[in-house]
């Protein structure tokens, strides 16, 4: 499985990007950032999108991905999957015809650019020889970690945004997933906005990863909000283990 670093940041300004990872060209686990990352052809093999949560940070690419496809008439449809409420979310506040157009009926009703499924959580699902199972985690709208293993058996589990939380892990535990992709949002000296957010810290994560009895032995971090970000490193490389490490934007992760 091939993971490319779309955007691995908790906000947007330059240098910085809105949370989205490719897997294997077709798919990507959040959708902070598309078209400003992606060259069009590669926009154009985009096939599905987990969504963690409907926060604006975590789908900001999806509208223009879609307006770029009708307008070069590409035909493509992509699926959004997610929990029942996140998809709620995007149909009633995002493409609801008055933000942005609802693409379930553009360029036709029998053909359109978007199309949603619904995932329950705690079930496995298959997506084109991809295995998914997602967990509910804890922020402050609902949001789901999410667990992806490739056709050879390799896998992937990502936070998303989330505080403490205990659901995940133990599925993390139970699918023996090697590699995460997890968040770390805020330097230890602010734990209370990181918990009143939703959010965690280096210290935090560090209580997270405990959890496991048999934790991913490659761990990866994301959505630190950029003014922080040099504090945060920092506090990670205090926590003394030597498979821990932020993501930069644009590498690719070969698991
Ligand atoms: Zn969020
Ligand atoms: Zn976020």
């Amino acid at each position: 499985m091939k993971i490319r670093v779309l955007g691995s940041s908790g906000s947007e300004v330059a240098g910085h990007r809105a949370p989205a990872f490719l897997v294997d060209e077709e798919s990507l686990l959040d959708a902070g950032t598309i078209g400003l990352s992606l060259k069009i052809r590669e926009e154009h093999k985009l096939r599905r999108i987990f969504l963690t949560h409907a926060h604006f940070d975590h789908i900001k690419g999806i509208p223009f991905m879609l307006d770029n496809l009708v307008s070069r008439g590409t035909g493509n449809t992509v699926t959004v999957i997610s929990g029942r409420e996140v998809i709620r979310d995007l149909k009633t506040n995002i493409f609801n015809d008055r933000i942005w157009p609802d693409f379930t009926k553009i360029p036709s009703p029998d053909r359109p650019a978007l199309q949603y499924r619904t995932v329950s959580a705690s079930r496995e699902e298959r997506f084109d020889g991809y295995r998914v199972i997602m967990a509910k985690v804890n922020h402050t709208v609902p949001a789901y970690g999410i667990i992806l293993i490739g056709p050879k058996g390799e896998g992937i589990a990502y936070t998303g945004d989330t505080g403490p939380t205990d659901r995940f892990w133990k599925k993390v535990d139970e699918y023996g997933v090697n590699h995460l992709i997890a968040e770390s949002s805020f330097p230890n000296r602010l734990e209370e906005l990181a918990l009143k957010t939703g959010h965690l810290t280096p210290a935090l994560l560090q209580q997270e990863i405990a959890k496991m009895k048999n934790p991913p032995r490659c761990i990866y971090l994301m959505h630190a909000k950029p003014q922080y970000f040099p504090e945060i490193e920092k506090e990670i490389r205090g926590l003394a283990r030597n498979s821990i490490r932020y993501l930069q934007e644009g590498e690719v992760l070969s698991i």
